[in-house]
């Protein structure tokens, strides 16, 4: 049996071999290593696979995050609600742009940003709203639209760990994640569902306003070549990736695949656990299984951890400390017990392997380990 990790990158490259390295080799010939055909090419690919207008690359997923808000014009002082719960890039844009991050609880079956919770931090200098699909699933996406309109703000999607997850609306019409705001944003961070072999990202809009105000912001504030409309950034895609990428954009879906059936996997041997709640599946979109998080209960997590390891499978906590309680993040807004749902998480959740390379005989001896932390 392979040594199980976390993320098998490696396993998955021996697959797609061949018309990875006739990519990077094409790139090397042509010598266009910055805004090469292949950059263009990936992201009409992507553009199609989900079905948005357009699509403007960038150097990873923060900065995406990041030009999102200069593109949309927020200005220093405006409030942008988000979530808790998630990695620090979502709020680590907002403060670094001087706007105010508003953070906010998640609800405990599915860790995404309540509604109703957005609805609460609203106030006139409320701007926009970023919802984070984490772990691989859609927020709420049809009521945070509802409330972005009542109240006239932007919707900015933090798709980083759910590329390919379809949103399912009330009346049966189905939208890719990322879609469905003013702009969606996504990382090819290379542990991500669609990795590079290094830092990439994207943003994604049908608004040809905001793609032209992006498409700028992304190289130096420029249009025209050394005429600079806006103040902007140096964030690009680089062709190798961009080469990399197009090859396992093929591959999405049946990569999607492959982490649905090792979920299905953990689901049936931890169902009925008295320690162990397995994810929740919300209704309205589908699972792309970014992460496979657990929640324990009534047991030592730390325990857990190093009875795994003893017996060589890898586990992760994400998030093991909520947004508000980070030391860099505090504020006179937050104090600890203000967001009980993401704090109680933060204690209980853990994350098993989750990748597109798992074995049964792997996925089996992981939760046999787990479950024999219990007898
Ligand atoms: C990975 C990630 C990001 C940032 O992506 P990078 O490419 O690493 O900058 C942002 N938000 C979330 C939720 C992420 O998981």
């Amino acid at each position: 049996m392979n040594k199980i990790q976390m993320v098998d990158l490696a396993s998955q490259y021996k697959k797609i071999k061949t018309e990875v390295d006739q990519g990077i080799q094409e790139v090397i010939d042509s010598t266009a290593f910055i805004k090469g055909p292949k950059v263009r090419s990936f992201e009409q690919h992507l553009a199609d696979y989900l079905n948005i207008k357009h699509i403007i690359s960038c150097g990873n997923g923060t900065d995406a995050l990041q030009v999102a808000m200069m593109a949309l014009g927020l200005k220093p002082g405006d409030e942008v609600i988000t979530t808790s719960f998630t990695f620090i890039a979502t709020a680590e844009v907002i403060a670094l742009l001087g706007l105010t991050p508003v953070l906010v609880d998640v609800n405990p079956d599915t860790y995404n940003i309540d509604p109703q919770a957005i609805r609460n931090a609203i106030t006139p200098k409320t701007k926009a709203i970023v919802p984070v699909h984490l772990f691989g699933q859609c927020a709420p996406m049809e009521e945070i639209m509802e409330i972005a309109k009542e109240n006239k703000l932007y919707v900015i999607e933090d798709n980083a760990q759910a590329i390919g997850a379809d949103y399912i609306f009330e009346d049966g019409s189905i939208r890719k994640s990322g879609t469905i705001g003013d702009i969606g944003c996504t990382s090819f961070f290379p542990s991500k569902n669609l990795g590079a072999f290094g830092d990439g990202g994207a943003l994604f809009t049908n608004d040809d306003t905001i793609a032209e105000q992006a498409r700028a912001i992304v190289n130096h504030g420029m249009k025209v070549r050394y005429y600079h409309d806006y103040i902007g950034v140096n964030s690009r895609l680089d062709s190798i990736q961009a080469a990399i990428l197009d090859v396992k954009l093929k591959h999405l879906d049946e990569y999607a695949m492959a982490r649905n059936y090792a979920a299905e996997h953990y689901d049936k041997a931890f169902a009925n656990h008295p320690n162990i709640t397995i994810p929740k599946r919300y209704n309205k979109s589908t699972h792309v299984f970014h992460q496979y998080t657990l929640k324990l209960k009534d047991a030592d997590r730390t325990a857990l951890q190093e009875h795994l390891k003893e017996l060589g499978i890898p586990m992760m906590i994400y998030y093991p400390v909520p947004l508000h309680l980070q030391k860099a993040y505090q504020s006179d807004r937050y104090s600890e017990g203000d967001f009980p749902v993401t704090e109680c998480l933060s204690k209980a959740v853990f994350s098993l392997p989750m990748h597109t390379e798992l074995s049964v005989e792997q996925l089996e001896y992981i939760t046999n380990g787990v479950l024999s932390f219990f007898k």
